[in-house]
């Protein structure tokens, strides 16, 4: 399940490069090209879902399988002790711009509330 125009399923099909950070079998995490934070890693569901609401109705796990990708990434880059976010946003009003849903996760420095 691919989209022909969509920036990260272009990631998934290796034609676009992406440092990769993580990788499963139905999902792949990789670094934001412009880091919001010392860590900024973009976790995806290989399959194209446009964002979170429709990666909810994904009626097989698929958000269990990101979610739980999302903490490895934050285990991964040490981030657990000092605190992490991930965000989803969904919809334009909400910030989101490649609509193919990803999960920030955001860390390694200290994040403010409420977020801009
Ligand atoms: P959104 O605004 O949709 O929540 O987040 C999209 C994110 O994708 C932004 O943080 C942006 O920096 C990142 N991004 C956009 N184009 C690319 C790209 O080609 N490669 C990578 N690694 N990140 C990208
Ligand atoms: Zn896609």
């Amino acid at each position: 399940m691919s989209e022909a125009d969509c920036l990260f399923c272009r990631i998934v099909a290796g034609e676009i490069p992406a440092k990769i950070v993580h990788e499963t079998e139905r999902t792949l995490a990789f670094r934001d090209v412009n880091p919001q934070a010392p860590t900024h890693v973009l976790v995806i569901p290989k399959d194209h879902y446009p964002n979170a609401a429709a990666l909810a109705a994904a009626d097989d796990g698929l958000a269990d399988d990101v979610f739980k990708a999302a903490h490895a990434v934050a285990e991964q880059e040490g981030v657990v002790e000092s605190g992490y976010r991930l965000v989803f946003n969904t919809g334009p009003g909400a910030g989101q711009t490649v609509f193919h849903v990803h999960g920030h996760v955001l860390g390694g420095r200290g994040l403010t509330w409420p977020p801009g």
